[in-house]
């Protein structure tokens, strides 16, 4: 139904859309989420030709958007918009605004338009408030009043902008609760969206937008369950990360314990999960020591995945370096015949302390990089060292 190839649009030197592709079916509900600037509002605007994008094309029913013969006014009616803002005239009543399109544009008797439009307000609840100026009615009500007009010209497609935003947290469910209805009604809906409940359960698919691109699409399982890029599971999992790259045996670790703690602080971690943080990557300093000397790079980097409360740290190096958990892990394994690891080695000891500060530690190659991946422990470790 919407075929989008290759979309750009830039303002002067900014490129905000940089070459964006999708097919999008009838019926589908398409959620667009991504970073605030990313250019979701430019995406939504450039489709119903609120803006005149730079190049690419837009078709829609096999009809294409951009030859310059396009008939703009019927595009954004069968395209309709629903603004973050309500945008309703303020001097006119609630179905005031919704007839004034079918009467002026398609030129609607007044009688019949207004038969239809009251039919509209009743369905989102509203019939009662018709004659009410927008300055007379709740955020909630005045964006219920806003895509009902949107409904007034039939359109095929309707585009949301952020409908839910700009109000007051206790009227975000009643609109939703109108979206989901025309969702189900079986119209082809995109709506750029903050409220991730609503997008998982509303949507047939979810489009992640970073830096002017489609960074990735999927099924809404995909993309809130299992995202398969990092910066999407950044954005899903509100993580927030720091990193510190070394290649000497020199490397400053006060400075480095003093970031650590700045950050871990800043995420409200627990002064044991700081601890076990700093010892960690003390511990790991220690364990590669020799390869530090011949000016290995390392770096060590932490992520706090709010919502699940996870810890993650990373020890990133090149490749080829025996992985010393494996080792490690050998070794115990062949001296383990009922005796506790003797610990003789500093080495092994470190390895110990190591395995008390991570539930999980993991070891991967690709290409000429690798990484010891941990899952750090917030409580004190249960075992004893
Ligand atoms: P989003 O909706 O994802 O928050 P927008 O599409 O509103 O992002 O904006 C993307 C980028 O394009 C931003 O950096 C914004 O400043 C820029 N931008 C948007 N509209 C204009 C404009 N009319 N002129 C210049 N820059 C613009
Ligand atoms: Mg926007």
């Amino acid at each position: 139904m919407i075929s989008i190839e290759n979309l750009v649009k830039d303002f002067g030197d900014v490129s905000v859309l940089k070459g964006i592709s999708s097919e999008i079916s009838k019926g589908e509900v398409i959620s667009i989420i991504g970073p605030s600037g990313c250019g979701k509002s430019t995406l939504l605007r450039c489709l119903n030709l609120l803006e005149e994008p730079t190049s690419g094309s837009i078709t829609v029913d096999g009809v294409d958007l951009l030859k310059p013969k396009a008939d703009v006014a019927a595009v954004r009616q069968n395209m309709n918009m629903v603004f973050q803002s309500f945008n309703l005239y303020a001097h006119m009543t609630a179905l005031e605004n919704l007839t004034l399109a079918p009467i002026k544009l398609r030129g609607t008797a007044k009688e019949e338009a207004e038969e239809r439009c009251m039919d509209l307000l009743r369905m989102v609840g509203l019939a009662e408030r018709a004659h009410y100026f927008p300055h007379e009615l709740s955020g909630g009500q005045k964006q219920r009043v806003a895509i009902a007009r949107c409904m007034a010209m039939v359109p095929e497609i309707i585009l949301l902008d952020e409908p839910t935003s700009a109000l007051d947290p206790t009227m975000v469910s009643e609109v939703l609760a109108v979206i989901r209805k025309l969702a189900q009604q079986g119209l082809t809906m995109l709506i750029v969206t903050h409220e991730m409940d609503f997008a998982r359960d509303v949507s047939t698919r979810v489009l992640y937008m970073d830096e002017g691109t489609i960074y990735e699409e999927g099924p809404p399982e995909q993309i809130f369950d299992n995202p398969q890029r990092e910066r999407t599971r950044a954005f899903i999992h509100g993580v927030r990360a720091w990193s510190y790259a070394f290649s000497s045996p020199d490397v400053d670790l006060f400075a480095m314990h003093g970031e650590i703690n700045a950050f871990g602080e800043k995420q409200l971690l627990s002064r044991q999960a700081i601890y076990n943080l700093q010892l960690l990557s003390e511990e790991l300093i220690q364990l590669f020591m020799p390869q530090l000397r011949k000016g290995a790079q390392f770096e060590f980097a932490v992520e706090y995945v709010d919502t699940q409360g996870a810890l993650n740290a990373w020890l990133k190096m090149p490749a080829g370096l025996q992985n010393p958990f494996d080792a490690a892990g050998k070794k115990v394994r062949e001296g383990d015949v009922g005796e506790e690891d003797d610990g003789k080695e500093d080495d092994e000891i470190g390895l110990v302390l190591i395995r008390n500060l991570a539930a999980t530690i993991e070891y991967q190659e690709t290409g000429d990089k690798a990484q010891l991946t941990f899952s750090v422990n917030q409580e004190p470790s249960k075992q004893a060292v």
